[in-house]
């Protein structure tokens, strides 16, 4: 803490992970050796850099851009770049943390990075839009490369976004190298359900964790937080597998409809006319819009399986005891730590069945990783075949956490498997490499 102050969410990622861990070194104390443990939270290297660009008044603005490679035993640096006006060091730092686990559990050669700036899109025109992106690659440009390091979008990064960065980089370096940033457009070297993975991959390990439990997604009512990229492909596959997802949310409020989200709607409002959620509620008779985060009420006592799909920290203690008192029993992480480490407490304590993000929302970086696959040998695969990779990815990261779990003395608990699981195979790579 006295080496990184300021970094709460940091700290908080690394305590997480560092409080299973002693499972594993009252088994192998020779882990403790070589300062592997140390090793594994300093990043290899942490860029900042000056992002000016000018507005369509001609107002020039500087903001600042990040990117953190955290770990490169397993292989390139990979992980999003998130653009959101509360991003800081720390934020960028604590999700390239998460992002060194998660790449290790999809057993894909992919190391751990995260960037980003705390550029604001909200408001912004196209022109500004890509401009800003522009300036970020200007100088990103130097520290990216298939074989070093392959960012993908994140919160406020969509494929518009990642076109314009994608643009200015083959423009500065004069080479089209695919494989160095990943959710491109589907038509010049972008996977197919690349948009669709994280989500997906979120409800197929929740059906993992039900079937495991002699359960299924059927019939099963679900609220889910947030409703971009994740949150809208998780309502998707849920409502594939018969569920019923009656919550969803933005950063203004959420909207609670009794009689099931509509998707097609939700979809107009937010993706093509781009407006808040509220929007939603006045378009559906049953539907009734509030103010503040999904987890913040009471009314959701029929829900089954919760979904967070927005931000980190999204459920405090309070949301937990409110979700466990209303019946809650499963809670999968779609978006990156949006439990506090509080609330996970409640989750264990109360035996909910519980996965955490690295765990629950791998499968985006999984098909990432595939996108590079397609990128480096020229070829592009049928949506039907890396849907089936996903699923079984997916299936292999549910099964690796818990044994891993049950081989520790912890069955059932997935936080303890995952951290352990993602541990094991970046600290092994590490030793093997030697001390650099
Ligand atoms: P999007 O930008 O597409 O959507 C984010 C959603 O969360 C929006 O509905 C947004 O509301 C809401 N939101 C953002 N910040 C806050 C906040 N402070 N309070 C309340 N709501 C907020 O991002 P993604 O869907 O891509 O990412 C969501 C989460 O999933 C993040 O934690 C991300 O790191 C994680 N994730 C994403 C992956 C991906 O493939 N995209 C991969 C793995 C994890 P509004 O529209 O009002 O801003």
């Amino acid at each position: 803490i006295a080496r990184n102050p300021g970094e709460r969410e940091f700290h908080q990622a690394v305590e997480e992970v560092f409080e299973s861990l002693h499972l594993v070194l009252e088994k192998h104390p020779e882990y403790m050796d070589g300062s592997v443990l140390e090793r594994m939270c300093e990043p290899e290297r942490q860029i900042i850099f000056r992002v000016p660009w000018t507005d369509d008044g001609g107002t020039v603005h500087i903001n600042r851009g990040f990117r953190v490679q955290f770990n490169s035993a397993l292989g390139p640096y990979k992980g999003g770049l998130r653009f959101h006006p509360d991003v800081l060091l720390g934020t960028v730092k604590f999700l390239s943390f998460e992002q060194v686990f998660k790449n290790s559990l999809t057993g894909l050669p992919i190391g751990g990075g995260k960037g980003g700036s705390d550029f604001d899109p909200k408001g912004r025109s196209e022109g500004e839009i890509m401009r800003f992106c522009q300036s970020f690659m200007t100088e990103a440009y130097r520290h990216i490369g298939d074989k070093v390091d392959v960012p993908a979008g994140d919160i406020g990064v969509g494929r518009r976004e990642i076109g314009y960065l994608f643009g200015q980089h083959k423009r500065i370096t004069n080479r089209y190298e695919a494989g160095a940033i990943t959710g491109k457009g589907t038509t010049w070297g972008g996977s197919l359900l690349r948009p669709e993975a994280t989500g997906y991959g979120t409800v197929y390990f929740t059906e993992h964790m039900l079937r495991a439990a002699g359960e299924g997604m059927d019939g099963r009512r679900v609220a889910v937080s947030g409703s971009g990229n994740v949150a809208l492909h998780a309502i998707e596959k849920v409502q594939e597998l018969g569920g019923t997802v009656i919550a969803a949310s933005d950063s203004a409020g959420h909207v609670h409809d009794p009689e099931g989200i509509d998707l097609e709607l939700l979809r107009e409002v937010k993706e093509v006319r781009r407006e808040r959620i509220s929007a939603y509620a006045e378009a559906r008779p049953h539907a009734r819009h509030h103010s503040g985060a999904v987890w913040t009420r009471g009314d959701l006592e029929d829900v089954e399986v919760a979904l967070p799909c927005a931000t980190q920290n999204e459920i405090d203690a309070d949301a937990a005891r409110r979700l466990v008192s209303n019946g809650v029993r499963v809670v999968a992480e779609g978006a990156n730590m949006p439990c506090t480490p509080q609330a996970v407490q409640i989750f264990r304590e109360n035996r909910l069945l519980f996965a955490p993000g690295k765990a629950a929302n791998a499968g985006g970086v999984a098909v990432s990783a595939l996108e590079m696959q397609q990128n480096a040998s020229r070829d592009s695969w049928t949506a039907e075949y890396t849907d089936e990779r996903l699923a079984g990815t997916m299936e292999h990261i549910h099964t690796l956490c818990a044994e891993t779990a049950k081989e520790y003395g912890v069955p059932g608990d997935y936080v303890a498997g995952a951290n352990i699981a993602g541990f094991l195979r970046v600290a092994d790579a590490m030793i093997a490499q030697g001390v650099i």
